[in-house]
This record gives structure tokens, C-alpha cells and sequence, in this order.
């Protein structure tokens, strides 16, 4: 694992090539374009980040939470379409296949993923199973030697570019959770499979997808984990994507208030910088204050996560003070660059924009809250939801 030396080598590395690589003029370009940049996650993999949920013996450098941490603020401060496309292959799929996933799987699919050769999409969603995943219907049906997977899924970001489409499916009716859920990692290119983008309001550079499945038979051998034990899977992946979004959401405040303290040393008004105004002045200590705690939430979240024990709770209050810490850093950054924060040049709106999802995503935060009020007086609901 990282020392502290380690990790400011590794973000100042990762803010040298992004600030090459990805300027803001390039994101909103992408954007635009909806076009995914495959040359940035290509320069990930050159330095070493694409392996850092699992071992060397798989090309990996991990796991290490606290540098993957690292990596997606650092990636979300840039694009949230790259560091959501790193987040499901890496956080996502690479965890889950490290720890439940066969040896042949994992000796077939880690190292792709550590030379950034795959990426994987996660379908959790559907059109009626949101935040409540027990009411998930795309069955997978169990022959001999395959699963023949029918329904559809919702929301399935970079299905449409992925290599793998990490897809939890009921193969049981039995029951609305433990024993009825699997996961399967299926070619993207299997027969019966049809994707359609979504229109999207921020992040576009990374597609948002239908995915219909149509008799789409899958190998065995591509089940991850055992048949019905998605559970134990989904609330481990789940820990780990919902650090990693508070992460995302840190990204963004760490970049609005960056942004923001340069506009307000610099722009005058009535004869001076405007952070000499005091309401100025304190909407950014109001971010600092943002920035801090939930970085250290994060950190906290993620030696949880890289001691092995269970960190639902930990996971969750990161995961919303990252979230919040996005969106409030964001809005106040809108705040002080006046009329110019609704101009693309200077990137405020993007972080305003793409900041939402992060409330929403991985689980909403009302959900989690849900979960850790609960968690107080004793009652479960980590069977509810959610990716
Ligand atoms: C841009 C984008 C990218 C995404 N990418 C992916 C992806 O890659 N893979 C994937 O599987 N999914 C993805 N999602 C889906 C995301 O995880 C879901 O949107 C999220 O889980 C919420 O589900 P829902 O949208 O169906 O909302 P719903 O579950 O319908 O919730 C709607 C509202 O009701 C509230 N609510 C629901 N139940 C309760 C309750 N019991 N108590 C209190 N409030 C409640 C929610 O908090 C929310 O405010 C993505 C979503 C977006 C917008």
C-alpha cells in the first residue's frame, strides 16, 4: 500500500498527464462530441493505475483503496465520463473478479483490465429496479454449461464501448435476494445483445445505455462468484464504488474550489478582488471546510475497505460527503464566477452539472441515509438497493 509520499508522487503524476492530455477545452470537446478518449485511459494503464484492486500475479499493483482514491478524484477534477468508465472497470469488475471470480477467470480478465486492454460496464439497474434491486427481472437461465440471459437493463454506462458488461441477473425466483441473484460477465458482443445511448445532460463522452438482452447464451465459465451468491458480490462491489463516488464528488470540489480561488484573487470589483468581499471570502472557506472533511471521511473509508473488514457504514457516510461536498462546491464555485461560470471556457458548469449523479448514483443518498439511520437502532436495509 501507498505511503503518504507515494500518493502526492502519484497525483501530481496523474495531474502532469491529465493536464497534458485532457484540457478543459478537450473535455468539453468530448463532450460534445459524445466521444469516448481512449488515449487517456490507454496513458492510465502506462502509469500503473488500471491494476489497482488486485494483485501482481495478475499484472496488478493493489489492492490499494487509498491510491485508488487518488486516481478517480483525480480523474472526476477532469472528466466525469473517464472517471466513471475507470471506476466500473477497475473499482467495479476488477474487484469483484479479484475476489469472487474463478482462477481461470481471473487469469483471463485481470491482466486485460491492468494493461487497459478491457474495459467493463456495470448492469445493475433496470426500468423498475432502481434503488430496489430486489425487484430486478432479467432472468438468466441455467443449462449444462451456459446461462441464457433475457430482459433489459437501464442506465448502463459505456455499455455501447465496453469489452464485458458485468450483468446481475435472477436465476432464481425463489427468493428477492440471497440465493436468487448472479452476476455475469458477458461479451459485450454476444448475440442478442442490443444497446441504445441514452440522451444525457452531463459526462456525455461516456455513453448511458439500454441494454436488451435476447436469448443471449453465455458460457458458464463466465459467472462470477457462485450461481445465487451475487449478494455477498454486489455489497462488496457496492463499498467499494460508493467510496469511489464520494471520490468522484471530492474531485469536483477539490476542482471548484480550485478554480474558484484563482477567479476571486483575480477578478475586481468596486476597486478590488473580489475575495477581499467577505461573502466571497466565505463561500470558499465554506469549501475548504467541504473538501477537508470529506476527504478524510474518504480516507477513512478507504483503509476500511483495504483492512477487509465489513465497511457499509464507513462507505456510505464517505460516499455522501464526497456527493455533497460536489455538489455544494460546485454550485458555490457557480456563485463566484458570476456570469462567467455559465461559459464552457471555464469549466464551473461542467462541475455543476456532472456534480448531481453523484447524489444519485451507487446508491441515492437518501437511500444511504435510509441505511446508516437504521444501522443506529439496529435494522438492516442493505438489501435495498443499488449501484
Ligand atoms: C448518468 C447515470 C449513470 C448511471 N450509471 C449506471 C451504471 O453504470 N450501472 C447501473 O447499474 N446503474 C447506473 N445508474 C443508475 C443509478 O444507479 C440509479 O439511477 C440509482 O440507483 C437510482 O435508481 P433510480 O434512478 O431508478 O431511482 P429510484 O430508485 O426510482 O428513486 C427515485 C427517488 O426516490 C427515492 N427513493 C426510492 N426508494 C426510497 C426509499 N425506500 N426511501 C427513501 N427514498 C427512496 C430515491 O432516493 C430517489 O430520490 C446511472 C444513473 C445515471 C443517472
Amino acid at each position: 500500500m501507498a505511503d503518504d509520499v507515494e500518493l502526492r508522487d502519484l497525483r501530481n503524476a496523474l495531474r502532469g498527464y491529465l493536464s497534458r492530455i485532457a484540457s478543459d477545452a478537450d473535455v468539453a470537446r468530448w463532450d460534445r462530441a459524445e466521444r469516448f478518449p481512449d488515449e487517456v485511459l490507454g496513458g492510465l494503464a502506462a502509469l500503473g493505475v488500471t491494476g489497482l484492486t488486485f494483485d501482481e500475479r495478475y499484472g496488478g499493483v493493489g489492492p490499494d483503496y487509498r491510491a485508488l482514491c487518488v486516481v478517480v478524484e483525480e480523474l472526476a477534477r477532469v472528466s466525469g465520463a473517464l472517471a466513471w468508465v475507470y471506476l466500473t472497470t477497475v473499482s467495479v469488475a476488477g474487484r469483484a473478479v479479484a475476489r469472487y471470480g474463478s482462477a481461470d477467470l481471473r487469469a483471463r480478465i485481470l491482466p486485460q483490465i491492468a494493461a487497459g486492454d478491457l474495459r467493463v460496464s456495470v448492469a445493475l439497474t433496470e426500468p423498475e429496479a432502481g434503488s430496489d434491486l430486489g425487484a430486478l427481472r432479467t432472468t438468466g437461465a441455467l443449462d449444462s454449461d451456459s446461462v441464457v440471459i433475457n430482459g433489459q437493463k437501464v442506465f448502463t454506462t459505456g455499455a455501447d464501448t465496453a469489452g464485458r458488461i458485468l450483468t446481475l441477473v435472477r436465476t432464481s425466483a425463489q427468493a428477492r435476494f440471497r440465493g436468487a441473484l448472479t452476476f455475469v460477465l458477458v461479451p459485450a458482443d454476444a448475440d442478442g445483445i442490443e444497446v441504445r445511448p441514452l440522451d444525457k445532460m452531463a459526462g456525455q463522452a461516456a455513453h448511458t445505455c439500454e441494454v436488451f438482452y435476447t436469448d443471449v447464451r453465455v458460457p458458464r465459465t463466465e459467472i462470477v462468484g457462485d450461481v445465487g451468491g451475487a449478494l455477498d458480490i454486489l455489497f462488496a462491489a457496492l463499498d467499494s464504488e460508493r467510496v469511489c463516488t464520494g471520490a468522484m464528488g471530492l474531485g469536483i470540489a477539490q476542482g471548484a474550489l480550485d478554480k474558484a480561488r484563482a477567479y476571486a484573487c483575480e477578478r475586481k470589483q468596486f476597486g478590488k478582488a473580489i475575495v477581499e468581499h467577505q461573502a466571497i471570502a466565505h463561500l470558499l472557506a465554506d469549501m475548504v471546510i467541504s473538501v477537508d472533511s470529506a476527504r478524510l471521511l474518504i480516507e477513512r473509508a478507504a483503509d476500511k475497505l483495504q483492512s477487509g473488514a465489513p465497511c457499509g457504514h464507513e462507505s456510505a457516510v464517505a460516499k455522501i460527503a464526497g456527493s455533497e461536498a460536489g455538489t455544494s462546491c460546485a454550485n458555490g464555485g457557480m456563485q463566484i464566477l458570476g456570469g462567467y461560470s455559465y461559459m464552457t471556457e471555464y469549466g464551473m458548469e461542467r462541475y455543476w452539472r456532472e456534480s448531481k449523479l453523484y447524489e444519485i448514483a451507487a446508491g441515492t443518498n437518501q437511500i444511504l441515509r435510509d441505511s446508516i439511520a437504521k444501522s443506529l437502532v439496529g435494522q438492516s436495509v442493505r438489501y435495498r438497493h443499488c449501484n
